[in-house]
């Protein structure tokens, strides 16, 4: 299957319809991107690689890398992660206050703010540089040394921060941050502004498409049930409160970030990534939404 062929067209049909999203404007390191860049790679377990545009520029991944810190933890961490996130879609924005005070301080996922919030709270306590640590956890699942955090979208993220640091210290006042605030988001604000190219976002998401092992290296990162859990947390809570929408227009376990970043995966067989930087009103890339969408269905390779 030549799948550049089918990105290209794809591609060309969506330009005909009206881009009705826009690009995240709360940082002007976000606000500031050229919103009609696109990009598109899918990577097969057999490490086959079809891109298409502009699949080798970095962006900010944003709230993909929620999924990267959860694995992180619920890979080598003592603590019952259970006991401090729930595992529901949430059902409300990604920065929601109100579900977290009716279930004291319990975020309804890891996926959401306050939960990802949870997880570097989790990491903090017991990893010895937990910054250090989670970018070289990064660099070992995408083979690549040069994967790192934009220094100026961290800074923004912490001044425009205001919204998280109230998430944050209502869950300290339930006791669910155990930590300094500030070092708590310090590492949560780098995790947003990790940088990677469609090319690089579908190897490193390889791994949860081949049973938990990184496909070049053998390194198993997950048994085969945390893989699973993990896909199914992808499928329920990974885009929002739109997670049912691309269940049921796309059908496939993924994660989104307000840089206009989609990376969703077919168990056993791929792992894709797209990029268009505007958003939908609800905070996922408004064209990648669309791309993956033709793409799954022209080649029937969704999981339903
Ligand atoms: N930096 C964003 C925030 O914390 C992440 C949002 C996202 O990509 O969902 O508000």
């Amino acid at each position: 299957m030549n799948y550049e062929k089918t990105f290209e067209e794809i591609y060309n049909e969506l330009l005909n319809r009206e881009d009705r999203g826009s690009v995240a404007d709360y940082i002007p390191e976000l606000a500031n991107v050229d919103p009609d860049q696109f990009g598109v790679c899918l990577t097969t377990v057999k490490r086959e690689e079809f891109s298409y545009g502009d699949a080798e520029k970095r962006f900010s991944i944003q709230s993909i890398a929620k999924v990267l810190s959860f694995v992180m933890a619920y890979s080598s961490i003592k603590s019952n992660i259970w006991e401090r996130t729930n595992l529901e879609p949430a059902g409300t924005p990604f920065n929601s206050l109100l579900q977290l005070e009716h279930d004291r301080g319990i975020p309804r996922n890891p996926f959401i703010n306050a939960g990802a919030l949870v997880i570097c709270d989790i990491l903090v306590s017991e990893l010895a540089s937990p910054k250090e640590n989670i970018r070289a956890f990064i660099r070992r699942l995408s083979g690549n040394n040069t994967v790192d955090f934009n220094p100026a979208v961290a800074h923004a993220e912490k001044k425009a921060g205001s919204r998280n640091y109230a998430m944050i210290y209502l869950m300290k006042s339930f006791g669910n941050i155990r930590n300094d605030i500030e070092t708590v988001m310090d590492l949560y604000c780098h995790l947003c502004a990790i940088e990677m190219s469609c090319k690089e976002l579908s190897g490193t998401f390889l791994f949860l498409a081949n049973n938990g092992v990184v496909p070049w290296s053998g390194e198993r990162i997950l048994s085969p049930s945390r893989t699973k859990r993990t896909n199914a947390l992808m499928q329920t809570c990974g885009f929002y409160d739109e997670a049912g929408q691309f269940t049921f227009k796309v059908g496939l376990p993924g994660k989104s970030g307000v840089g206009g970043g989609i990376v969703a995966i077919h168990p056993e067989k791929y792992a894709i990534a797209v990029w268009s930087p505007r958003l939908n009103k609800k905070g996922n890339s408004y064209k990648g939404m669309l791309f993956l969408e033709e793409f799954t269905t022209k080649t029937r390779l969704s999981i339903f």
